[in-house]
């Protein structure tokens, strides 16, 4: 499967479920998985100048502008461990990241294969935001009543502490789900007129959505270069 060039991108608002399927689809599909949230975070953590500059948008729950954002992810794409191409989880998320990362693509003679689009319903979102706990090492997702931990509060990977990310508040996550709707929503019809978005229904269990991605993204293995 990985000899040929592989970019999907998963696609769908906070906390819709794309860390949570990606960390299981990545391995079926032998992909790095690339989450530009989780990039932001380790700048972040690392007080790097990127991290600096993207806190503030961050905190209020805000895109970080497009320029930065594309730097930050076209670099991470160029390392070796990408050369087979990624699963995308959280970019593009504005047109102009999703032109900049098709022109990026074209430039080497690849393209993206698919987007499949976790849909689920805002209120759900909501309740998913508020229980969800990360591992800060290595970056596991957790629900304290959806998927909890074997352990309450300790990640069954690692036995780390797990902690609440700052912009999960109600407030920001409020403002999150408009930016979503305003800003990255557009990108549905975007890839919808190019025939590559795959509706997933996200409001089902973890179980039943990654076999739906499983079955769409082994659909396309007829159609890769
Ligand atoms: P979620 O998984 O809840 O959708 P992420 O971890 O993907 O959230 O993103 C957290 C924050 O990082 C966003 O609210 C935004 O401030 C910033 N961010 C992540 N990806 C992008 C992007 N592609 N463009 C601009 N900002 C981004
Ligand atoms: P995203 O990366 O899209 O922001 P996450 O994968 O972090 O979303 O999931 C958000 C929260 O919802 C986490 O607490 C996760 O455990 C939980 N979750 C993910 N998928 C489901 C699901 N299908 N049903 C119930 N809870 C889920």
């Amino acid at each position: 499967m990985t000899e040929q060039v592989l970019y999907i991108i998963l696609l769908g608002p906070p906390a819709s479920g794309k860390g949570t399927q990606a960390a299981q689809l990545r391995e079926f599909l032998e992909l790095p998985h690339v989450a530009s949230g989780d990039l932001f975070r380790e700048n972040l953590k690392n007080e790097t100048e990127l991290g600096l500059q993207a806190k503030e948008y961050m905190d209020r729950g805000e895109l970080v502008p497009d320029d930065v954002t594309i730097a930050m992810v076209m670099d991470r794409l160029s390392r070796p461990d990408c050369a087979g191409g990624a699963l995308l989880d959280g970019f593009p998320r504005t047109i102009a990241q999703a032109r900049a990362l098709d022109a990026a693509l074209a430039a080497a003679g690849h393209r993206v294969a698919l987007v499949p689009c976790i849909q689920v319903p805002d209120d759900v979102l909501v309740e998913r935001v508020s229980g969800r706990r990360l591992c800060p090492v290595c970056g596991e997702s957790y629900h304290v009543r959806f998927n909890p931990p074997e352990e309450p509060g300790i990640c069954d990977n690692d036995g780390a502490e797990l902690y609440q990310r700052e912009d999960d508040q109600p407030e920001t996550v409020r403002r999150r789900l408009q930016v979503y709707h305003e800003q990255t929503s557009p990108l549905i019809d975007y890839y919808r007129n190019r025939g590559l978005l795959i509706d997933i229904q996200g409001d089902q269990s973890i179980e039943a959505v990654q076999s739906d991605l499983r079955s769409a993204v082994s659909k396309i293995g007829l159609f890769r270069k």
